[in-house]
């Protein structure tokens, strides 16, 4: 979903569209199903990243719908078959398939987040999943370069809400990395009035429907992986007996993740946000 097809996939389309006998050739696809494909593919490369609109195209999406989208990432243990960009990849993904359907932008993520901490008596500091109960014993586990205090966290997060404000959106839709996701939604209400923006979240409510990130690398995390990229899990490093359960990894077993899971999974919480937004009278 990052990349758009080949000029030589556009060249076969364009050459089977042209041909006078389209959909009577075997492997010439038929001018209704070029058609159809073409429109599946101008869907899939409409950009909606902040960072790749020129200012024409910037103004274009404000004006049609003034959302923007802000996803909450980490650098963070996944697992050994995840990514440490996980979250990020994760929440990017859900908000390009909701702007691209629902109008709006979205920024780039945020890599640094907040999460629980603990010194050791060995001088260490243990983060989040470090001395989660899935992890034995605690430890720094490899590749976690994410933490930063709630305060930090809290203060970026409003520099970064008044330079939305001031762009020109009038409402944002935040989610992913789990503490960084609750820090959002307990300062909603608070936000929303001291910036004039309406603000949306992954709030109590919507959680219990909620499917997109709700475990870690577990199977729902890793089946989103499977869907949006697969190219970056591999399964075959976790081990596997299933009686050994995968370091760091608190959930459902992800070696029954699959890609077909993560699309459904997908798919519902954006069904939420159109939701949110639809309530809200945005759409
Ligand atoms: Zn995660």
């Amino acid at each position: 979903m990052h990349k758009a097809d080949p000029p030589s996939r556009r060249d076969f389309l364009a050459a089977g569209l042209a041909g006078a006998s389209a959909g009577i050739l075997p492997g010439v696809p038929s001018a209704a199903a070029a058609a159809s494909e073409a429109t599946e593919n101008a869907a899939t490369t409409v950009k909606v990243r902040y960072d790749e609109l020129l200012p024409y195209e910037f103004r274009k999406r404000l004006a049609e719908r003034p959302i923007a989208y802000l996803p909450l990432g980490t650098l963070e243990w996944h697992g050994e078959h995840l990514p440490l960009g996980s979250d990020a990849i994760q929440s990017e993904g859900l908000m390009v398939q909701c702007a691209r359907r629902f109008g709006g932008i979205v920024m780039p993520p945020i890599h640094l987040g907040p999460d629980r901490a603990k010194p050791t008596d060995g001088g260490m500091m243990l983060v989040g999943m470090d001395y989660a109960e899935s992890t034995t014993p605690p430890r720094q586990l490899d590749g976690s370069c994410y933490w930063v205090p709630a305060g930090f966290h809290l203060l970026m997060v409003d520099a970064i809400l008044a330079q939305l404000k001031r762009a020109g959106f009038r409402a944002v839709f935040a989610d992913g990395h789990g503490p960084s996701r609750s820090s959002w939604v307990e300062n909603l209400p608070e936000r929303q009035a001291r910036f004039g923006l309406k603000l949306f979240g992954v709030t109590r409510d919507i959680g219990r429907q909620w499917k997109s990130q709700v475990d870690h690398a577990a199977r729902n995390e890793t089946s989103l992986m499977m869907h949006l990229r697969p190219g970056l899990v591999d399964l075959s490093q976790l081990p596997s007996a299933r009686s050994t359960w995968p370091q760091g990894v608190a959930g459902e077993d992800p070696r029954d993740a699959t890609a077909a899971y993560g699309k459904e999974c997908l798919e519902k919480s954006v069904e939420l946000v159109r939701q949110m937004f639809a309530q809200a009278g945005l759409l």
